[in-house]
Parts: C-alpha cells; sequence; structure tokens
C-alpha cells in the first residue's frame, strides 16, 4: 500500500508546489515508485514536471466528478519511477460541482484505492485554500505535509490549518497523522528567518523537518524548464536539501512501521 502525503498550506506562495514536485522526483530518484497528484487547478505541478496544459485532454477534474479511471488520466513522466495525475484550469469547477454530490469529501479518497497498490507514495499537491479540494486531500491521505515559507505572517492562518486538520481527523479521516512541517525559502542570513524558524519549532515541536529548503535561485528557475531540481541543476542546494528531505521522510515511514 502506498503512503499518501498530502501537501497543504492555505497561503499561496509557501513552496507547496515546489516541495511537491521536488519531494516526488528525489523519491523517485531514490527508487521509490511515486505518483504525483496535481489537485491546484493552477496546473503548477504539472507544467514544472514538463507537462503542458494545453496537450492535456482529460485531468483529475474527469476522475472526481465524471468517474473516470484514474489509469486512464496518468501520464508517464521523463523520470523513472514517476507518474502524473495532471490539473488543468477545468480543476477550478470542481470546487463549486461537489458541494451538492454525495460523499463529497471522499470522492479522491475512492479514486486513489484503484492505485494504491501500484505505488510507494502518492504526493498531493493542494491549492491554497482549505475548501474541498483540500478536504478530499486531508481525506484521502495518510499524512499531511505542510510548507511554511520563512517569512513575515508565516504563522498566520496556520491555526486555521491546524483546526481543519482536527475537524478531518474527528469527521472524515481518524488515521490522520502529521508528515512534518518544513521550513522552505529560508536564508540564514536574516534574523526574521531565524526567529521564523523558532516560533514554528515552538509551535510544532518534534513535528519540524530536520531539513530546511533554503532560498536557492535554481529551485526558482527549475519550474520554467518543466523540471525538478534534481533534473535541472543536480549540484544546486535546493537539490541536495530536497534529497535530504526525502530520506526523512523515507525514515519517518521506517518509523511508523516499527
Ligand atoms: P505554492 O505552491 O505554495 O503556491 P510555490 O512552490 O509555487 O508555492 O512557490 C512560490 C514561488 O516561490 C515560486 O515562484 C517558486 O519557484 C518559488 N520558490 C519556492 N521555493 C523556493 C526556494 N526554496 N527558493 C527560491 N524560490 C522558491
Ligand atoms: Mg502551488
Amino acid at each position: 500500500m502506498s503512503r499518501v502525503i498530502a501537501v497543504a498550506n492555505q497561503k499561496g506562495g509557501v513552496g507547496k508546489t515546489t516541495t511537491s514536485v521536488n519531494l516526488s522526483a528525489c523519491l523517485a530518484a531514490q527508487g521509490r515508485s511515486v505518483l504525483l497528484l496535481d489537485i491546484d487547478p493552477q496546473g503548477n505541478a504539472t507544467s514544472g514536471i514538463g507537462q503542458e496544459k494545453k496537450n492535456i485532454k482529460v485531468c483529475i477534474y474527469d476522475a472526481l466528478i465524471n468517474e473516470l479511471p484514474l489509469k486512464n488520466i496518468i501520464i508517464k513522466s521523463v523520470i523513472k519511477n514517476l507518474d502524473l495525475v495532471p490539473a488543468t484550469i477545468q480543476l477550478a469547477g470542481a470546487e463549486i460541482e461537489l458541494v451538492p454530490t454525495m460523499s463529497r469529501e471522499v470522492r479522491l479518497r475512492r479514486v486513489l484505492e484503484e492505485v494504491r497498490d501500484l505505488y510507494d507514495y502518492i504526493i498531493i499537491d493542494c491549492p491554497p485554500s482549505l475548501g474541498l479540494l483540500t478536504i478530499n486531500a486531508l481525506t484521502a491521505a495518510d499524512t499531511v505535509l505542510v510548507p511554511i515559507q520563512c517569512e513575515y505572517y508565516a504563522l498566520e492562518g496556520l491555526s486555521q490549518l491546524t483546526n481543519t486538520v482536527k475537524l478531518v481527523q474527528k469527521h472524515l479521516n481518524t488515521e490522520l497523522r502529521y508528515e512534518g512541517v518544513v521550513l522552505t525559502m529560508f536564508d540564514s542570513r536574516t534574523n526574521l528567518a531565524n526567529q521564523v524558524a523558532d516560533e514554528v519549532h515552538n509551535y510544532f515541536g518534534n513535528k519540524v523537518f530536520k531539513t530546511v529548503i533554503p532560498r536557492n535561485v535554481r529551485l526558482s528557475e527549475a519550474p520554467s524548464h518543466g523540471q525538478p531540481i534534481i533534473v535541472y541543476d543536480e549540484r544546486s542546494k535546493g537539490a541536495e536539501t530536497y534529497i535530504e528531505l526525502a530520506k526523512e521522510v523515507m525514515a519517518n515511514e521506517q518509523k511508523a512501521a516499527g
């Protein structure tokens, strides 16, 4: 059975997509089979691993709303062991179309049942909201991974996120746990970044990953080439740290099993 990890934070621009794409690619490079699932209508994870949205005929929308089998939507990526379920702007409608449907919060969990034996990891890149798409991801997931950007207002809104996780644990998915919290775009030269890191540690304690993702220009350039960082610049600090993060995630799983 795969481990399903939802990468979530309702704030935009905190590193969800960068983390989803690069964690997926690094887990794949470590020999694990990975499915990257894009559920953000902006489709940044989809283009981030080199899929042109204009060429995509069916996306996760068709599985959630039209009950198209996921196997008909999965695309192989250029990276060995890494497959993608793409998202296009069509998915924007799902947030509203799901509202009156039966079992609207568990749609994604059911969709994923079909492939849970096929992958070691399923990584879900969530949209920047706590709407039904993110709720579906949290309901389908074993764990939630929260990227936090080391900037002003980093902790603002975090209680909303942790409350949503609590509500999902209570009503929809009692097994949901935290994979961890990862600090992103960290700049050790600034007092602010260090201050934010301290506050996040106070708030989340041992849930914070040891690996900290630095602010790294190569990480921000890679998506425009449609490449994960380990392909775009294997020697960059960004590549190095996302490989470390992948190793921590794999170690988490061994801890959970043992
Ligand atoms: P989200 O998915 O949470 O909206 P993104 O992953 O798209 O956030 O990141 C927002 C922007 O910041 C993007 O332009 C991305 O390339 C850039 N970015 C993300 N992480 C880093 C980093 N560690 N260093 C530099 N730029 C980054
Ligand atoms: Mg994103």
